[in-house]
């Protein structure tokens, strides 16, 4: 059988977009079969599970996958592939149908919205070489590692992201405003391929191959899924008041010409201070400094509405 005539696998986070993943199944399965994909479907039951179920259907023969869900999902996918040891994941077509309350990543690859446009997607889509990143952390478990494709936050960013998921029916950007006036900024020490290109205190920090996080925010305008370098946005030490004044400049991307942003690209990060200082990656909260980010140029190959650039 060749990878054309497999039928998909369908991993569907019953929870996600706030269960609206589980609301709208049946549309979403009906759709699958009005374009003649053949499928077989699967449900995550708990967070991580996405990671242990990807790696297991690809253990039994499986090498094409439909995610639906959130950010959350997809990371957890991407994890799953590169965990398992039987195929290299570039042998894994990954497609997906968004069904979060973000759906970040597939503003920046080209992957509709709407049901019927991402399903379209899969049908008539070309494939994408997408690069992916590898941080580790510390934690109190030890060093562990984690892979994302979309974007991975430090600092502020972080501290957001622990508070949303603490208090998960609470308004978002009430969350993103009270964390503000909680957050104490660290100093940080960031070495970008193998310089160390400040330390001092920072506010927070983006680091990824994709333009958008924190719903719909253009967190690195610039940043290409794969020209296999990581851009970074770091937000040095403004005043909570510009923090404020300026939120809606995150939306158009304009907010990098502010006096206290720096733009960087690189291949190598690493993240040290002092006090910990945490990171998270497409909404999941991972641990704190040293942190080390590795980049795997073009590895995950994903089915999309672009196709890879020339380089
Ligand atoms: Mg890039």
């Amino acid at each position: 059988m060749t990878l054309v005539d497999q039928e998909w696998v369908v991993i569907l986070n019953p929870f996600a977009g706030k269960k609206k993943a589980t609301k709208h199944k049946e549309k979403i399965f009906k759709l699958l079969e009005k374009y003649k994909i053949s499928f077989k479907p699967f449900f995550t039951e708990h967070v991580g599970h996405g990671i242990d179920l990807t790696k297991k259907l690809i253990e039994e023969g499986h090498r094409k996958i439909i995610g639906i869900g959130g950010d959350g999902t997809m990371n957890e996918i991407v994890n799953g592939i590169f965990n398992q040891q039987v195929v290299s994941p570039s042998e894994i077509a990954f497609a997906f149908i968004p069904v979060g309350s973000g759906n970040d990543w597939v503003r920046t690859v080209g992957i509709p919205h709407d049901y019927e446009g991402a399903i379209k997607t899969i049908k008539t889509g070309s494939f994408f070489l997408h690069d992916v990143g590898k941080v580790t952390y510390q934690t109190n478990e030890g060093r562990k590692s984690r892979y994302f494709a979309n974007i991975a936050g430090l600092a502020y960013d972080a501290f957001v992201v622990q508070r949303v998921n603490k208090k998960k029916s609470s308004n978002y950007k009430m969350t993103v405003f009270t964390s503000l006036l909680k957050y104490k900024p660290q100093v940080v020490k960031l070495i970008l391929d193998d310089k160390e290109v400040l330390n001092e205190i920072i506010f927070s920090a983006a680091i990824g191959h994709g333009r958008f996080n924190g719903k719909a925010m253009m967190q690195l305008p610039d940043a290409m899924p794969d020209d296999g370098v990581f851009d970074l946005t770091v937000y040095h030490n403004p005043t909570k008041m510009q923090v404020i004044k300026n939120t809606n400049k995150l939306y158009d991307g304009s907010f990098v010409k502010l006096p206290f942003i720096s733009q960087h690209t690189a291949h190598k990060i690493r993240i040290e201070s002092e006090n910990a200082v945490y990171v998270e990656t497409d909404g999941e909260e991972l641990g704190h400094t040293p942190v080390d980010i590795e980049m795997i140029t073009r590895s995950l190959k994903i089915i999309s509405g672009i196709k890879n650039k020339v380089v």
